[in-house]
């Protein structure tokens, strides 16, 4: 009789009254999961009361659970995390402020998500900007090959395009937060949406459980925080993990915006708001000294610029200690100086007889050309045929160095990643564990790592959660 079973389970742990707490929600928890797959005809929660009626337990006492291990944030990195340990056995909590799983995750990639790179270890070396060696457990532990064989085995084939990147061949985010969460299920994660926690509760030195917003605790042995960083706070990334952590004797490194657009001191930047460029080479010079060079596109914005060649020069900007810096923007990357004069001299046979404003068209964007004639400081009302050789070689200097002065990042909320986070020194790299608090771990954003764009921090991400997952589970047994 699965009640009788259900009720000697509970009482044989809870043998004194001083430890019906804990034992009493493991009991009730174990048996309850048995009982699932018994048609017994009891649904777990009548069993649940049944064993709260024989133990006359008080809504307080039933109020704690305790679980092997408590995971903190339901995006990629605590989703991974909370489904490997629960495949290894353990009953595992994921709690979640959201109303739902993965907010940050669903608009990744424009909502096509960007989900890992293809490229091989070294690839991702270069395009880690923070604590790559810290990182190395956590990526051979779970490389870019592996998520792509669990999101299939899960239902979602994958494809890669330019640059390695690997998207679900949907193009939608929403698959890959449906995997996730049958990889939750599947595993028997405990998922508690709408579940904020405030603190994480430590007894002599080692993790006990969490407090909840709503001043409730959910008792666990261990805690794994993966409560994001401090950007697009309206998906949960509120920041509230490096408050925790630094509550517990953790140092949080300065957080700063990374991958995040560049805010542009020239008034005729405004002007062009809209225009994409592609294929431009732009060189980021700080102190005279060009500290970073990226290929591709990038986008003219209300105030500045933006897009993928941006974003990553915002990330090296970072590492040298950015300000003042300048851009140095290459539009025609492909000729050299020489080769484009001779284009240019060709355009100007073409359009002979026009106007120089006029004779750019194959060259440039149409809304471009002012500015760059202006830059090159020659008179845009001459016609092609009256410029002299040395405007035309100042045309091409302008072509190939269109100057703009950095004043600043967007704030740290339009960033796509935060750079900072709780220090590696403080955390065993082979396990995640923190080396100040037994029990605890961390992964993903929170940790002070980043990377750039290519799907590079989802994969990080992943790698974390997983690693600290197992070893959450490996620790327990
Ligand atoms: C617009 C945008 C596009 C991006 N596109 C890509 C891309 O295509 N590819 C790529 O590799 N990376 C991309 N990124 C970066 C990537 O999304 C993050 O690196 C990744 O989401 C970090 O995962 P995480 O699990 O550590 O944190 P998050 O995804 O931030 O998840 C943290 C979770 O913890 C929850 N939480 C926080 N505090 C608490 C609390 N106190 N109690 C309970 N829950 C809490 C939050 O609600 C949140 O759900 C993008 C980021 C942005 C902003």
């Amino acid at each position: 009789m699965p009640v009788d079973r259900a009720k000697a389970v509970a009482t044989q742990c809870c043998s004194s009254r001083e430890s019906v707490r804990p034992c009493f929600a493991r009991a009730a928890l174990v048996e309850m999961r048995n009982l699932r797959g018994e048609a017994s005809g009891l649904v777990p929660e009548e069993v649940h009361t049944v064993i709260i009626d024989s133990l006359s337990l008080t809504p307080e006492e039933v109020s704690v659970m305790r679980y092997d291990l408590i995971v903190v944030g339901g995006g990629p990195a605590g989703m991974m995390a909370a489904a490997t340990a629960g495949g290894q056995g353990l009953k595992v909590a994921l709690l979640e402020k959201n109303e739902k799983l993965g907010k940050k995750l669903y608009i990744t990639g424009k909502g096509r998500c960007n989900v890992t790179n293809f490229g091989d270890m070294e690839d991702f070396e270069r395009n880690i900007m923070t604590n790559k060696k810290f990182l190395y457990s956590s990526l051979y532990s779970f490389a870019n090959y592996q998520l792509i064989e669990l999101l299939k085995s899960l239902g979602v084939k994958t494809k890669v395009e330019r640059g390695n990147r690997v998207f679900p061949a949907s193009d939608k985010s929403s698959d890959v937060i449906k995997a996730l969460q049958k990889h939750l299920v599947n595993n028997h994660v405990d998922i508690k949406l709408h579940t904020e926690v405030r603190q994480v509760l430590v007894k002599d030195n080692r993790v006990c459980g969490v407090l909840l917003a709503d001043n409730s605790r959910v008792d666990g042995e261990k805690v794994l925080l993966a409560t994001g960083g401090l950007s697009y706070r309206q998906t949960g990334s509120t920041g509230d993990g490096y408050q925790m952590a630094r509550s517990l004797g953790h140092t949080v490194g300065e957080l700063r915006p990374a991958l995040v657009p560049l805010e542009i001191g020239e008034a005729w930047v405004k002007e062009l708001q809209g225009l994409a460029l592609k294929n431009v080479l732009v060189r980021a010079v700080v102190k005279k000294r060009t500290v970073a060079e990226e290929f591709g596109e990038m986008l003219f914005t209300h105030f500045g610029v933006s897009g993928p060649v941006i974003l990553s020069i915002s990330s090296h900007l970072n590492k040298h200690s950015g300000l003042p810096a300048r851009l140095v923007i290459d539009l025609k990357p492909a000729l050299s100086a020489e080769q484009l004069d001779r284009r240019v001299q060709r355009d100007f046979t073409k359009f002979s007889g026009k106007h120089l404003k006029n004779a750019l068209d194959d060259l440039l964007p149409q809304r471009l050309i002012p500015v760059i004639l202006a830059l090159s400081g020659v008179d845009i009302h001459k016609k092609v045929d009256q410029v002299t050789r040395q405007e035309r070689e100042q045309l091409v200097q302008a072509l190939k160095n269109v100057v703009l002065t950095v004043q600043g990042t967007r704030p740290l909320n339009e960033a796509i990643v935060t750079s900072g986070g709780i220090k590696v020194k403080e955390i065993n790299p082979s396990t995640l564990e923190s080396k100040v608090i037994s029990g605890l771990y961390f992964a993903g954003e929170v940790i002070d790592v980043d990377a750039l764009t290519g799907g590079y921090n989802l994969q990080i991400a992943f790698s974390t959660g997983y690693l600290g997952g197992i070893s959450a589970a490996l620790n327990t047994h």
